[in-house]
């Protein structure tokens, strides 16, 4: 990823959290605290009508495709997709250029994910709209970092807390983990952060990621367990182990992880959770903020984030997922060049009744 992005404004890719300053990102969540109330379904906007989503997603996605696709439904544009090699050209060989200048044509704005690092900046080069980032491999997931950074924020004011001078533990895959690695840019951006790691061996944080954080005046520290990581922290980040993105001679080295994705290799044991209620008790911090990307692994010996924590009262997961949906809405406000104003303009009273909790 070039690191001279330009900042993201209207018009622009968004490729990188490099894009951001704290001005930037503070406009961009403006923004999608301006259309909370479209994307709680209390109003219907249309500005966006006659625009068109070019949704290209070439590895699985639940949340990250139909929030981004929602989102674009809300603004009142329309919705055009295509997820998978097998029902692309690109099983035919066509190349990413051929791909990106084609679909292109069709749309106003492209959303991609592809399993190859730098693949989207590539979509980029050969667009003629823009292009968001939804994905590149083992590289960055800017929007979710942006509604990941989105939530922390807002969880952390209701509980009388700053973002600058937080302590977050981030745990599991910090190396394969794309949205650790934009996670952690973007919170570089803020002051005085603590970000105690924990990773399995083998999957610790690629040098290229911490070293700019500890360069912009933060504190990393590499802690041996996740009590040590989580005790006095205000938030946990929790992460999956990317086993897609391993070889499987590496999965089987990480000890006590399964061997395959379909369950437990011969005679192993199933691993402990990465993070559970237990471990929260044993480091007296069961009030923590605990953020997840997801999807969560819930496989036996996955080594993921207990359901044992779904009723602390950190718990903040769904308010992740439901945040991205605005956060994505402001994403295409600003790649689009629409104002708040054009917003209010053409957004009127929802006539049907809702039944969506409030
Ligand atoms: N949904 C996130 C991603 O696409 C996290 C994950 O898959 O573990 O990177």
């Amino acid at each position: 990823m070039p690191v001279s992005l330009p900042l993201f404004e209207q018009g622009r890719h968004l490729l990188s959290v490099d894009q951001f300053d704290r001005g930037t990102l503070r406009r961009l969540f403006d923004l999608a605290d301006a259309v909370d109330p479209i994307a709680r379904r209390r109003g219907v906007c249309t500005v966006l009508d006659g625009a068109m989503l070019g949704s290209l997603f070439f590895e699985p996605s639940t949340r990250t495709r139909l929030s981004f696709e929602s989102a674009f439904l809300r603004l009142g544009g329309e919705v055009t997709t295509t997820t998978g090699f097998t029902f692309s050209s690109m099983a035919k060989g066509e190349s990413i250029a051929d791909t990106a200048r084609v679909v292109s044509g069709y749309s106003d704005v492209l959303v991609v994910r592809h399993p190859d690092e730098g693949s989207v900046a590539q979509f980029a080069a050969a667009s003629v709209v823009p292009v968001v980032n939804a994905g590149d491999g083992a590289g960055e997931h800017p929007s979710q970092a942006l509604l990941d950074v989105y939530t922390l924020e807002r969880e952390l004011t209701e509980r009388g807390k700053t973002i600058d001078s937080c302590v977050l533990a981030i745990l599991g895959d910090l190396r394969y983990g794309r949205t650790v690695h934009s996670l952690m840019k973007l919170m570089s951006l803020h002051d005085k952060v603590e970000f105690r790691l924990f990773a399995p061996p083998g999957l610790e944080l690629p040098d290229e990621f911490a070293r700019p954080v500890v360069e912009r005046g933060h504190t990393v520290t590499l802690c041996d367990t996740v009590v040590d990581a989580v005790a006095g922290a205000d938030a946990v980040y929790a992460t999956r182990v990317q086993r897609e993105r391993m070889t499987e001679e590496l999965s089987r080295s990480i000890s006590g992880l399964p061997a395959t994705d379909t369950g437990l290799a011969p005679g192993s044991r199933p691993a402990p959770d990465l993070l559970n209620r237990a471990i929260l008790t044993e480091a007296d911090n069961l009030d923590i903020v605990i953020m997840h990307p997801l999807p969560r692994d819930s496989r036996p010996g996955s080594f993921d984030l207990s359901s044992d924590v779904d009723d602390l009262p950190g718990l903040a997961i769904f308010h992740q997922t439901d945040n991205g949906l605005k956060v994505r809405m402001a994403i295409f406000l600003t790649a689009l060049g629409v104002s708040v104003e054009a917003v209010e303009l053409t957004t009127k009273q929802r006539p049907w009744k809702a039944t969506l909790r409030e």
